[in-house]
């Protein structure tokens, strides 16, 4: 049977030469960066180029980049740690109701904790609106977090409009810009970011590693304490081999940018035009044109996205819903409900994203697939 991988913003496939690139390191250089013997500096060499390439990439300094186990450690220390360094200036949060959970989950702990958070909403094409945040700033505001784009419907949020005001209030903002890192082209520094997040897995390096980078001179609180790692705001022995593979892809990924960027945005274009014809009450979500390459998201009518994921599945394809299971009931996606779906249309969405190995013969099986499950009058 054929096999289709349709959830790039699940996670990618690890490029063979970010496999490559990390042997070594699970091999014969296994010393302990923190050591001082020749194996460990061997680590330690390995980690500062590969701080260094990426910072490069970003265009910012390499002191920016503090290494992480993912991108959920990396939104979290940015939220709690930005919230906790600088709560003399105020206690108060922005953030938007779209966020991913390791965003709102933080937001929701530090609420516990004495801080406010204004969560605010998006339009139906899941935009926040610029005016909504100025309103929402005080004059205790520390943190504005407004991910860069979203992993569900693909909306590109206005990040540099956020950045400038942001700054003209001298507020940290923070983005989660774990979809966006291999999809669009990030100069940090340009966009005036002051903290982003990235997480190698969802830009074909390995899973468990990632990177905050934090603009030099603000304040942050360890998430993690012990060791000195990481300029002593990070401890715990450092993922060499996962860095390593992290800085290959990332450096792969951009200089093929152009590439995808085309490839990706041919596939979504025909399918966007393709999927709707197939049955009546077929819904787009997510912005039409400020939206990620590789995704698409719709609604379809008659059929909830997990049963419709089922199908899909038996058939080979793999794509995602965004629901999540939560104790005994599944509960619709929040971005949905947040882009004002009522609960049936937000549970019968499914998400597929592409990647640089599928090809427009991926697409037409796809498309005969559900041509087949909605002709079948037996299963909806
Ligand atoms: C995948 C994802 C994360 C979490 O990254 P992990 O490395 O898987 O923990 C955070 N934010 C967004 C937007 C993501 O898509």
């Amino acid at each position: 049977m054929k096999k289709i991988y349709l959830d790039h913003a699940a996670t990618t496939r690890t490029r063979p030469e970010a496999i490559e690139a990390m042997l070594p390191y699970l091999n014969n250089f296994y010393g302990n960066a923190a050591s001082i013997y020749e194996l460990g500096r061997q680590s330690k060499k390995a980690i500062e180029t590969a701080r260094e390439k990426i910072a490069g990439l970003f265009n910012v300094q390499p002191k920016e980049i503090f290494f992480t186990s993912s991108g959920t450690e990396a939104d979290n220390w940015a939220i709690k740690g930005l919230a906790y360094a600088n709560q003399k200036k105020g206690k108060h949060i922005i953030t938007s109701k779209i966020e991913h959970h390791a965003v709102l989950h933080s937001c929701q702990f530090l609420e516990k904790n004495g801080f406010e958070v204004t969560y605010l909403p998006v339009n139906s094409d899941g935009l926040i609106s610029i005016a909504d945040l100025e309103k929402a700033i005080r004059k205790d505001t520390v943190l504005i977090s407004i991910m860069f784009a979203n992993n569900e419907v693909g909306t590109i949020q206005p990040v540099s409009e956020i950045a400038k005001l942001a700054d003209r209030y001298n507020i940290i903002f923070h983005t989660d810009a774990v979809q966006v890192v291999g999809n669009l082209e990030i100069d940090a520094n340009k966009l005036s970011l002051d903290a982003m997040s990235i997480s190698a897995h969802k830009f074909g390096g390995p899973k468990g590693v990632g990177a905050l980078y934090l603009r030099d001179g603000i304040k942050i609180e360890n998430l993690l304490h012990g060791g000195s790692q990481e300029r002593d705001l990070r401890a715990g022995t450092q993922n060499v081999a996962g860095i390593v593979a992290m800085a290959k892809a990332l450096e792969l990924a951009i200089n093929d940018l152009k590439n995808h960027q085309h490839k990706l945005t041919l596939l979504r274009d025909r399918a966007i035009l393709e999927i709707p014809k197939i049955t009546k009450g077929i819904k787009l979500n997510g912005h039409r044109e400020k939206r990620l390459a590789g995704n698409i998201n719709f609604s379809f009518p008659k059929i909830s996205g997990d049963s419709l994921l089922m199908m899909l599945d038996m058939k080979g394809i793999a794509a995602s819903s965004g629901s999540a299971c939560s104790a005994l009931s599944i509960e619709p996606s929040h971005v949905l409900l947040a882009m004002g779906l009522d609960r049936q249309m937000a549970k019968n969405a499914i998400r597929f994203t592409f990647g640089d190995e599928n090809t427009d013969e991926d697409l037409d099986y796809l498309l005969a697939v559900l041509r087949e499950i909605f002709s079948n009058t037996n299963i909806l």
